[in-house]
């Protein structure tokens, strides 16, 4: 919560659930992982949060942009971002729209299987790609599953047909799992990106990248390490692994990039209680899974929440949305502390909210509009 977003608050009118965004915060976080990852190129994950005001500080500043389709491509390159500092970093694209890539100019792609480097062939041809690995994403509190990547063997083939089809088999990626606590997460997955690059190079294919991905945290209600830690583990890394030969890196830092930028305003719809005897209150909100807050699934991010109560005494309570939907709860496996005195109509604050929430809210269910955004 910065003093600039609090005089915003203040002097805001309208109503419902709104997210503000201070962009002095987000310029301090660019700033600061350049400063801990010198020689590494940052590549903004534009789905954490693609307001035209996050991309066109960013795209000022200088730094590059991860995308996940056309859509976002084209948002990048109005923010003022020339095509090479673009990635295309979805490894599951339609060939239509690898072509529409090509054609706005951009010429790196990420891939995770063979059939997708045939489409990148085909659509863009001589662009540079990079292979994505599978990580086990231990220590993350919002793990990536198996979705993406493939294992770290069949990477080398993957790389090899890229290279046999006229593309550059430009490097490795991989992501350690979104809000990373585990600092040392980034060793395991390098060991595995040296040794495709060895392999690689015994095919005759010398790779040039590696791509570091996101996964670095914001602070939510658990202290985590400061972006200096996760930049000195990961040059460790990258020595230990790939000794006087370090390849090009870049990392992806999306959560990291805006979590701690952003603040919800929502308000006490009702409090309430299933029956006489229950203690646990139950505390529905203006804003819930389907207002913004998807992260909640499982209970994973545990946002901080700010009352003008705050210092009464507490009492866990379950925590849910304003929507008919009965799985728009956010907190009730482990119940939150509100304070007792906490009322109807009362405004709580969100904290860490800046990254995944504007874009996950839904555009009308049950008829509550869009989540409001404010970039100040
Ligand atoms: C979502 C995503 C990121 C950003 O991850 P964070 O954990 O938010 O930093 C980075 N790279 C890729 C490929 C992604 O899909």
């Amino acid at each position: 919560m910065t003093e600039r977003i609090r005089q915003f608050l203040r002097d805001r009118r309208d109503d419902g659930p709104c997210l503000v965004v201070d962009l002095d915060v987000v310029r301090d976080n660019y700033l600061t992982f350049a400063k801990a990852l010198p020689d590494t190129r940052v590549f903004y994950a534009v789905k954490a949060n693609p307001a035209p005001e996050v991309l066109k500080l960013l795209a000022a500043l200088g730094s590059c942009f991860d995308t996940a389709s056309v859509a976002e491509i084209e948002m990048v390159l109005a923010a003022g971002a020339t095509p090479d500092r673009i990635s295309f970093g979805n490894t599951i694209k339609k060939e239509r729209d690898v072509a529409r890539a090509h054609a706005l100019g951009i010429s790196l792609y990420a891939v995770d299987c063979k059939a997708e480097v045939e489409k990148i062939a085909r659509a863009a041809p001589g662009s540079r790609v990079f292979c994505r690995i599978l990580c086990d994403c231990a220590g993350a509190e919002w793990p990536l599953s198996r979705k993406f990547g493939c294992e770290p063997t069949m990477a080398v083939d993957v790389l090899e047909h890229a290279h046999r089809l006229g593309l550059v088999a430009y490097g490795v990626s991989f992501h350690v799992g979104s809000q990373q606590r585990d600092v040392t997460s980034w060793d395991r997955a390098l060991a595995a990106a040296s040794a495709i690059f060895r392999e690689c190079g015994e095919r005759g294919i010398g790779l040039t990248m590696v791509n570091l991905g996101g996964g670095f945290p914001t602070r939510y209600l658990k202290k985590v390490p400061a972006v200096k830690a996760y930049g000195s583990a990961i040059f460790q890394g990258l020595r230990k692994h790939f000794g006087n030969a370090i390849p090009e890196t870049i990392i992806e830092p999306g959560r990291g990039m805006v979590g701690n930028a952003g603040v919800i305003e929502a308000e006490v719809v009702l409090v309430s209680k299933k029956s006489d005897k229950e203690t646990v209150r139950w505390v529905y909100l203006d804003i819930g899974k389907f207002g913004g807050l998807a992260e909640t699934i499982d209970e994973s991010i545990r946002y901080p929440i700010r009352t003008p109560r705050d210092g009464d005494k507490v009492a866990p309570c379950v925590l849910a949305g304003p929507t008919c939907d009965s799985v728009d709860v956010l907190y009730e496996k482990e119940p939150y502390l509100l304070p007792v005195s906490l009322e109807i109509g009362d405004r709580v604050l969100i904290e860490g909210t800046g990254a995944y929430t504007s874009t996950y809210s839904t555009v009308a269910f049950n008829g509550f509009p869009p989540l409001k955004t404010y970039h100040i």
